[in-house]
C-alpha cells in the first residue's frame, strides 16, 4: 500500500472515529440520534472499509465522501467564523456588551468543538488530495494501461469496468 493510501486511510479512520464519539455522545445526552448522523457515519466506515480492502469502487465513493464531508465541514466552521465576526463588529459598534460568541469562546465545550471541528475538515482535505495522488490511483487501477491518462470513467452499464477518456482502452 503507498503512501498517500495509508495516509489517506489514517484520515478517514480519524474522521470515522470521531463521528462514532460525537454520535454516542449526542445518543448518551438526548437519548436518540438522527438518522442522518447515521447513515452519514455508515457511508464513512464503508468508505474506510472499501480503502483498507483496495477496492476499486471504494476509490471513487472516498474521494466523493471526503469531498463533500471536508466541505461541510469548513462551511460550518467558516459560518461560526462570521458568525463571530459579525458579533465583534456589532460589539465595537455597541461598546460595554459582551458578544455572545466570545464570552462562549471561553467556555471549554465550544472551543474544543471549533478545534476538533477544524481537525476533522483538514482530515477529509488530506484524505481527499492523497486519494488524488498518481501513486494512489495506480493502486486502485485508476490509470489507463495504455495511455497511462488518469482521466477515466466508468463503462455504461457495468460497474466494474473502467472506460479511458483519452483513447478507447478499457480494463
Ligand atoms: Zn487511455
Amino acid at each position: 500500500m503507498p503512501t498517500s493510501v495509508r495516509l489517506a486511510l489514517w484520515c478517514l479512520s480519524a474522521g470515522a472515529a470521531v463521528f462514532a464519539l460525537t454520535t454516542l455522545r449526542i445518543l448518551a445526552t438526548e437519548g436518540e440520534v438522527a438518522w442522518l448522523l447515521v447513515i452519514l457515519l455508515a457511508a464513512n466506515g464503508i468508505a474506510v472499509y472499501g480503502i483498507a480492502l483496495g477496492k476499486r469502487l471504494a476509490w471513487g465513493n472516498a474521494r466523493l465522501l471526503t469531498a463533500a464531508f471536508g466541505g461541510l465541514t469548513a462551511l460550518g466552521l467558516a459560518l461560526l467564523a462570521w458568525l463571530a465576526l459579525d458579533e465583534l463588529v456589532r460589539t465595537i459598534s455597541a461598546v460595554g456588551q459582551t458578544p455572545v460568541v466570545f464570552s462562549r469562546l471561553r467556555n471549554f465545550d465550544f472551543l474544543s468543538f471549533l478545534v476538533v471541528g477544524a481537525a476533522v475538515s483538514a482530515s477529509y482535505w488530506a484524505a481527499f488530495v492523497s486519494l488524488g495522488r498518481l501513486s494512489a490511483r495506480r493502486y486502485f487501477d485508476r490509470v489507463c494501461p495504455a495511455c497511462g491518462s488518469t482521466k477515466i470513467k466508468v463503462a455504461s452499464r457495468r460497474p466494474l469496468v473502467l472506460r479511458c477518456r483519452q483513447c478507447p482502452g478499457e480494463w
